[in-house]
């Protein structure tokens, strides 16, 4: 390929707030206690990438607290954790540095009024996903997790209910589920928790898309929010592709684009961006013929 491609770079793009906001507090942890180990259960985000570079910091993930010594330091993810697994953490001794996002800590609030006021706690979202699962530790009897209208419609007759809604979760689709639980629920409580932040990542995804011939989207391929762009430009009918890193784009893809437009997840890093937009460089001068 020997001809200039324009590469339009979404407005919203690299970490949210809330990762930015994780990160630092775990840098700053690194820099406090030097000498103190410091452990993720499970992945911190989900960015391999960014994993691996904490892990080469210091910062190690492991499966469970029994790979915890005590003294140690676990980082309570952007996500965060059920209360319980907080009160195991202390009691073994482990100290805690907790960079749970604001905006979930927002939804873990609402559960726990909900709970005291004795309503039923109904959460939309992803079960599988850590958020829906910290949220969910936080409702007292068990709280009914559905993530689209026809679970909706098998909820029980319920008298009082109040809803949260997992922060990537789609708008669109959180309204459908709502005006469903709406004719199941006699008092319903509606918690609008879906983050700004990735609401405007996917307005910007999709003004962007109109005006180039390609969307290349980036992040984790474990990462909902960057998941949820990709299938947003399918659904509208826009080409794109989806990659974790630079290594993954194949330059047959760009032939016969003029424009490319360039996306991310909440949860992708910096230099990754930079380096996706450096090989689609070498591309564009026709440095690449094919994927490594
Ligand atoms: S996407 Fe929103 S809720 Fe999730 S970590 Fe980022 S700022 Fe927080």
């Amino acid at each position: 390929m020997n001809r200039k491609i324009e590469i339009i770079l979404s407005p919203h793009t690299g970490y949210c707030f809330g990762v930015k906001r994780a990160m630092r507090l775990i840098n700053q942890g690194l820099a406090d206690q030097p000498d103190t180990k410091i452990y993720t259960l499970g992945d911190i985000i989900h960015n391999p990438q960014a994993v691996e570079r904490l892990r080469e910091s210091g910062v190690e993930p492991v499966g469970s607290l029994d790979e915890i010594e005590k003294g140690s330091i676990l980082v309570i993810r952007a996500h965060g954790v059920q209360p319980e697994l907080i009160e195991e953490a202390r009691a073994r001794g482990i100290h805690l540095l907790d960079t749970t996002c604001p905006f979930v800590q927002r939804s873990q609030n609402y559960v726990r009024k909900l709970t005291g006021e004795s309503y039923r706690v109904i959460i939309i979202g992803d079960g599988e996903h850590p958020e829906v699962k910290s949220i969910a530790g936080h409702a007292g009897d068990g709280a009914i997790i559905i993530d689209n209208p026809d679970d909706a419609g098998n909820v029980p007759p319920l008298e009082k209910a109040g809803v949260v809604i997992q922060t990537t979760f789609s708008k669109e689709r959180a309204h459908k589920i709502i005006a469903v639980l709406e004719e199941r629920v006699e008092h319903l409580r509606v918690y609008d928790t879906i983050c700004q932040a990735t609401v405007l990542r996917r307005e910007a995804t999709l003004d962007l898309s109109r005006d180039v011939d390609l969307m290349l989207v980036v992040g984790g391929k474990k990462s909902s929010n960057t998941k949820r762009l990709y299938q947003m430009c399918l659904e509208a009918g826009i080409r794109a592709h989806f990659v974790e890193t630079a290594d993954e784009i194949d330059p047959a893809w760009f032939h016969e684009c003029d424009k490319i437009g360039l996306t991310t997840g909440t949860s992708t890093p910096e230099w990754v961006i930079d380096r996706v937009l450096e090989r689609m460089e070498e591309i564009s001068r026709g440095g690449e013929q094919t994927a490594p």
